[in-house]
């Protein structure tokens, strides 16, 4: 997508001050949470952003999202991300294997005709 704001002439971005010391920092936002759910506020540390995938703090206080994006796009996260993705399918994967095995014992005492007892 190529939107006419790129060509946007500098002559009006010149009216800006250039970069300053002591700009304001960047807070944790709980709206990074919808884009990386494994990401979690840490009570006493406003600049700081949690990672549950990676259970480690780090801060967001100079890049922001570009922080979160930087840890995501990690080695250590994309690591961690996964094996957490893993344990949830693992999880899931034996909740179908059970009521699978369920079916086909039914099935199985259905096929070879054995009475199928009640007390
Ligand atoms: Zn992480």
């Amino acid at each position: 997508m190529s939107s006419p704001a790129d060509y946007d002439t500098p002559a009006v971005k010149t009216s800006l001050p250039p970069h300053k010391k002591g700009k304001l920092l960047q807070k944790y936002r709980h709206e990074w949470e919808e884009a990386y759910p494994c990401l979690n506020s840490v009570s006493e540390e406003l600049y700081k952003a949690n990672c549950k995938a990676c259970r480690r703090t780090f801060s967001v206080s100079h890049g922001g999202l570009s922080d979160i994006k930087q840890h995501a796009s990690g080695e250590q996260h994309s690591r961690n991300a996964r094996s957490q993705k893993t344990q949830s399918v693992v999880s899931q994967f034996f909740m179908t294997e059970t009521s699978q095995a369920e079916i086909d014992s039914v099935t199985a005492a259905e096929i070879t005709g054995i009475p199928h007892s009640k007390a």
